[in-house]
């Protein structure tokens, strides 16, 4: 393997623990991304290697890896929860790419003094789901971690049953969460949370010390420009349809990344009020609560880098009134990011004040019906191509409103080529998920590997994988998605 890079290992034992993964026993290959591996430059005679099986399984740290567990805290479910951390991930370290320093990190490689009572494991099943989702998103041009690899053991772990076990490799520029602030600043530990401020800052906001607006606080800076980024990724989230399910602070990535895959979702009925997470009874994180969920995370961050704004500031008023002025840019940036993408959606190309409400008019009429959202888009899309709008016509009952609908659409001569770039014929459904891992889980791993050509390319046709862009079949509704991973 290349040589690493051990950037957060630099930052000092108060920010990590210091450990060789556990690996797990007998691997075997169950997916690898070609295209995570051309990004990080990994020759083809070397992943086929059984040194890189080895790597994967957390078997064998790479020469110059220095693995790590991180030490985070976060509130879970709007309640402050302490100490949390990397219970089951290892940072091995940075690889050097065209594109910037990726950090490597196993997920389910073995228990961490941050494991609490888990048994450090993650399962095939969740992998799986962590595996394809990260490459979806990226096809779905969503800012996400990457998965590179997913290597399957034999060895059990405990769940609702035994099932068996993986390690996934994940791949970001950071891996560093709000948590990460959150747990220095409750502990009233300045001086880290300031080195932590500083690195982020000085590695991936470089901008927060010259030209961001307000760079003469670099931390009230770095706090707007991950406001930016969060609610980008906010709204790309909610135009595609996507479910977060645990938008807990812990799991909110400082770089606006969509990070921890677990009980997620991508809506097929237009259902606003969605809840995927069948453990969250309240549906805190229900579809249509993501972006007040992400500025409520937001605050939290605000919160916790308060201590840095008011050592610039020089009095907790001012720092105040600058961190709020920090966060409120969301609640600008979020809706502009969203009408961007609703307009590319319905193949608008110049802007105009009446978009607004010909995009909340259809938006009504699919919750109505409960139309299928991505069917309903990528439909339309085709429509828009081929001047025939009798298929997406119906997918209504109330066929007279969508006429009523789509004669204002038409009106504002929509670009298919746009839209058919904006509106995806594949998105990882639940039973589409659980095809694949219940084959995988009998060792035919092809069902991964055909799943995952589509999803890094889901704007094209595939005309050989209809069966992949279809409805959900009447068996997916009983598919419960629990935290439990
Ligand atoms: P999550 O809800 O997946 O974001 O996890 C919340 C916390 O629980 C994190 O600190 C995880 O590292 C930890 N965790 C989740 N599952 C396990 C597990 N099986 N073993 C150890 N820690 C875990
Ligand atoms: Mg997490």
């Amino acid at each position: 393997m290349k040589k690493f890079i051990n950037g957060f290992a630099a930052l000092g034992k108060d920010f990590y623990t210091e450990l060789a993964p556990q690996g797990i026993s007998n691997p075997y290959f169950v997916c690898v991304s070609q295209a995570v591996a051309d990004e990080l430059w990994l020759s083809e005679e070397w992943l086929a290697s059984f040194e890189a099986l080895q790597v994967f399984a957390g078997n064998i740290a790479p020469q110059g890896s220095q693995p790590l567990a991180s030490v985070y805290s976060g509130h879970q479910f709007g309640v402050w929860a302490g100490q949390l951390g990397d219970g089951r991930a290892h940072l091995l370290g940075e690889l050097e790419t065209a594109n910037g320093n990726f950090e490597i990190q196993l997920k389910g490689a073995g228990r961490t003094p941050y494991s609490r009572m888990g048994d450090g494991r993650a399962v095939l099943r969740s992998s799986i789901r962590e595996f394809l989702c990260s490459e979806a998103m990226h096809g779905l041009r969503i800012s996400t971690t990457r998965a590179l690899a997913v290597v399957g053991s034999d060895m059990l772990a405990r769940r609702e049953t035994n099932e068996t076990t993986a390690v996934v490799t994940r791949v970001a520029p950071s891996f560093i969460r709000f948590g990460h602030f959150e747990h220095f600043a409750y502990r009233g530990e300045n001086v880290q949370l300031k080195t932590l401020a500083d690195y982020v800052i000085e590695r991936y906001y470089p901008e927060c010390l010259t030209t961001h607006k307000l760079a003469a606080n670099p931390y009230a800076a770095l706090l707007a420009a991950v406001s930016s980024r969060t609610a980008t990724m906010a709204a790309a989230w909610q135009a595609v349809g996507f479910c977060h399910g645990v938008m807990n602070t812990d799991n909110m990535s400082i770089l606006g990344l969509t990070i921890d895959y677990g009980p997620f979702q991508f809506l097929d009925g237009f259902n606003p009020a969605h809840i995927c997470n069948h453990s969250d009874e309240q549906g805190r994180y229900a579809y249509n609560r993501q972006p007040n969920i992400a500025y409520w995370n937001l605050f939290c961050l605000g919160q916790a880098l308060m201590p840095l704004i008011e050592q610039v500031e020089g009095s907790s008023d001012a720092a105040q009134a600058i961190a709020i002025k920090a966060l409120e840019g969301f609640k600008s940036e979020f809706p502009a990011a969203l009408q961007s993408r609703m307009q590319a959606k319905l193949g608008l190309t110049d802007a105009q004040d009446s978009d607004k409400v010909l995009i909340e008019d259809v938006l009504k009429l699919l919750a109505k019906e409960r139309t299928d959202y991505t069917i309903f888009w990528r439909t339309l899309s085709n429509a828009v191509a081929n001047q025939n709008f009798e298929p997406v016509r119906d997918l209504f009952v109330d066929r007279a409103a969508f006429d009523t609908w789509v004669i204002r659409l038409k009106a504002r001569s929509p670009n298919s080529k746009l839209m058919l770039e904006s509106n995806p014929k594949f998105i990882l459904r639940n039973h589409l998920a659980q095809t694949a891992i219940e084959k995988a889980q009998v060792k035919d791993f092809s069902e991964v590997a055909r799943l995952l050509k589509v999803l890094e390319t889901p704007f094209e046709e595939h005309l050989d994988c209809e069966d992949l862009a279809g409805l959900p079949p009447d068996w997916a509704s009983h598919l419960e998605i629990s935290c439990s991973s």
